[in-house]
């Protein structure tokens, strides 16, 4: 993907709930964090324990994320499990055009608008490596109904699906150190910081 110069790089993250990409994504940011920035989204569902408002997300109602949509607020949005998510623009553009990275950790009819929108951005799939392997450590989390889990299996089917039209598919099996190791080097080489750690 060639970018702009002085342009920051867009990376859009997507994988299916349970593969391990919160995990990867804080390596990256425990290591990258001066020369990446996470960007918030808004969305309409109530949050979980833990979760601050303005961190996690921008919890807002679906009246004023409506309200939002149709003021062009939004770099993309989508409807996931019942809920509204979606990207605030100006952030992510005015991070963009200071010479700025910003990573999006959205799911995947999100990441196809941006596709479409910036072809430029660098888009990032985490796959299981089988889906008997995803369906193990969904059920490993244990605190969840048969009928939610069934239901996130079904919804991971169909993400994983559109894992081929994203520009880099990284598998987290057994060893997450082997998985991060490939994220990173992605990182690397499309932010053109990958001279700069040459050794
Ligand atoms: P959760 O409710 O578990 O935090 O997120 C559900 C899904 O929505 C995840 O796949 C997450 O990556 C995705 N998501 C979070 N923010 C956004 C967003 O701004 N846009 C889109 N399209 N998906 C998002």
């Amino acid at each position: 993907m060639t970018n702009t110069p002085g342009r920051g790089v867009l990376f859009v993250y997507s994988g299916p709930s349970g593969v391990g990409k919160g995990t990867l994504k804080e390596k990256l940011f425990a290591e990258f964090g001066d020369r990446l920035r996470y960007s918030v989204s808004a969305t309409t569902r109530a949050a979980r324990p833990g979760e601050t408002d303005g961190a996690d997300y921008f919890f807002i109602s679906r009246q004023e994320f409506l309200h939002r949509v149709a003021n062009n607020d939004f770099l993309e949005y989508a409807e996931f499990a019942g809920n509204l998510y979606g990207t605030p623009r100006s952030y992510v553009e005015g991070l963009l055009s200071a010479g700025t990275n910003v990573l999006l950790e959205i799911e995947v009819q999100g990441a196809m608008q941006v596709k479409r929108r910036m072809p430029e951005s660098v888009s990032v799939f985490v796959l299981p490596p089988s889906f008997e392997e995803l369906e193990r450590r969904l059920r490993g989390r244990a605190t969840e109904t048969e009928e939610k889990i069934r239901e996130r299996l079904e919804t991971a089917r169909r993400e994983l699906e559109c894992a081929k039209d994203y520009d880099y598919r990284v598998v987290n099996g057994a060893d997450i150190s082997a998985a991060y190791a490939e994220l990173r080097r992605i990182f690397l080489a499309e932010s053109g910081e990958e001279t700069s750690h040459a050794n």
